[in-house]
């Protein structure tokens, strides 16, 4: 329940009743997953970690943030599906852009793009939420493709992670939506 009102002016609005539909998923509710122990965080690159906070497999989509400690870089890829970003700290970009993300800034990247995400060495570490529907397509140097990613990867490699790391891979479910 949310914290209770004391002198809010809406302290005696009522909450809905039976606010769900019988098929709803329940709500996720995730107490500040960017401070969760390092244990959560899988790389999905050499340099760069994820943190996933919402999994859909029907739709293939996900939400995790984004994590690295030092300088990062994810390869080329296309994204033939919207990409939303929310910069928590650190710098981060991609080299086909001219700008530079900080804490507080928000990216949308359209279906049809192709980019390279860097993080800057800035003394803190780069955290972003993306929320990503899947595949990312790799690329090569001449933009042809090499292979992809999308929500089943991200589920198997989390699933791995957290089976050897002793979080235990039932966690990756209880994100499922
Ligand atoms: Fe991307």
């Amino acid at each position: 329940m949310a914290d209770t009102a004391t002198e809010e002016f809406w302290r005696t609005v009522e909450p809905i009743e039976n606010n769900f539909k019988p098929d709803a998923l329940p709500t996720l509710f995730l107490k500040d997953p960017a401070a969760w122990d390092e244990r959560y965080a899988f790389p999905i690159s050499e340099t760069v970690l994820a943190i996933p906070l919402w999994i859909s497999l029907d739709r293939n989509m996900w939400a995790n943030i984004l994590v690295a400690k030092t300088p990062g870089l994810i390869n080329r890829h296309y994204h033939p599906h919207p990409v939303f970003a929310y910069t928590l700290s650190g710098k981060w970009g991609y080299l086909e852009h001219d700008w530079t993300a900080e804490k507080g800034d928000f990216v949308y990247e359209p279906p049809g793009s192709s980019h390279t995400l860097v993080s800057h060495d800035c003394g803190e570490p780069m955290r972003t939420l993306f929320i990503l529907t899947g595949p990312l397509i790799w690329l090569d140097e001449d933009g042809a493709t090499v292979g992809h990613y999308d929500v089943h990867d991200f589920v198997r490699e989390a699933r791995a992670h957290y089976d050897k790391n002793g979080v235990g891979a039932d966690h990756v479910e209880t994100l499922f939506r």
